[in-house]
């Protein structure tokens, strides 16, 4: 049942697609994904709810209802893809596009064995174009042309980095293009967000994608169904579970759910890390910040958290620096 912010749930205000605020708070389903395979084992079908992982990103980074919707669905799709991640791999994507919303980047990780992690940040936070114009969503309108790039990163080697061009600027299609041309994966999505005025009501998505050796007419019929199936928001709105939203995009193809994922916000941001990042500012750069201020503040610019480093905290990293420089030459 509801785990968190039952309270918030009627904070419905005016709905950014002008619709009547729908009645989430009854009978509303906590975050969660599943994955399931379909058509006799050929289809691999992850799909879930992600409204309060979606709110959470809108809510730290005060995003206009447009950005959070493009970075809920982006968020969306990272967190449908991370249930195929192994514990100790992290998939980042991250869309570059000539429109007013420039970058939005979503990661997700593994933290435990059942539970996702997702984060996410937009560069721009306060776009907000009109209603459709010349049938492009507000979201298309405001990301423009532009690329997908994906890092998948492993416990050992090297990171597979993909980039393909934008389809449409919708995310869906755009993470379903990479998919395709990068990996060779073959798969459709459907990423729904529903944002208000003062909040994000619903999220959530499903995705579908070939395992090998699947008939390529399957690939044709899980596309009609993306295009027929109600709306990912409609179906939660109707209070749909993570394996309903699974049947409704595997269609009339048998359905085997096996997994079930908790799924929430999860940053990996460290004192540590924040560390090394302020060493990468160079030695000239520290000795600066030391000379200017008692404390130096560093932003996490996923989840927002604020950490302060000392002068003697930043004298120790200008000494592990010149130690590195010794070691070196
Ligand atoms: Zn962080």
């Amino acid at each position: 049942m509801d785990r968190q912010n039952v309270g918030n749930t009627h904070a419905c205000g005016a709905f950014a697609e002008g619709k009547p605020p729908p009645s989430v708070a009854k009978g509303r389903v906590s975050d969660r994904i599943v994955v399931a395979t379909a058509a006799a084992g050929s289809v691999f079908i992850a799909a879930g709810i992600t409204t309060d992982l979606v709110r959470q990103v809108r809510e730290r980074h005060e995003l206009a209802p447009t950005v959070g919707m493009a970075a809920g669905r982006l968020i969306t799709g990272a967190s449908l893809l991370g249930a195929r991640l192994k514990s100790g791999e992290r998939l980042s994507l991250q869309i570059a596009g000539e429109g007013q919303l420039r970058t939005l980047v979503a990661d997700v990780c593994r933290p435990k064995p059942q539970e996702i992690g997702a984060r996410a940040y937009a560069s721009v936070t306060d776009v907000d174009p009109p209603h459709h114009i010349n049938g492009k969503s507000r979201i298309a309108l405001a990301i423009g042309k532009g690329w997908l790039q994906a890092t998948r990163s492993y416990e050992v080697g090297q990171p597979y980095v993909g980039i393909t061009p934008l389809a449409s600027g919708e995310i869906g299609d755009d993470i379903a293009q990479y998919l395709l041309q990068s990996e060779q994966i073959p798969s459709v999505i459907a990423l729904g967000v529903l944002v208000s005025e003062d909040g994000v009501t619903i999220a959530g998505g499903a995705i579908a994608q070939l395992l090998p050796g699947a008939p390529e007419s399957t690939i044709g019929a899980l596309n009609a169904r993306v295009h027929e199936m109600p709306s990912i928001t409609a179906l939660i709105e109707q209070g749909a579970s993570p394996e309903a939203l699974a049947q409704n995009i595997a269609g009339v193809f048998d359905l085997h759910i096996q997994e079930s994922y908790d799924v929430s916000f999860y940053c990996r941001c460290t004192i540590d890390k924040v560390a090394l990042a302020l060493m990468s500012l160079g030695r000239d750069e520290l000795a600066k910040l030391i000379s200017e201020q008692e404390l130096t503040e560093a932003v996490c610019e996923f989840c927002k958290k604020q950490y302060l480093l000392s002068r003697e905290e930043l004298q120790a990293l200008i000494k592990q620096l010149d130690e590195r420089k010794n070691d070196s030459t």
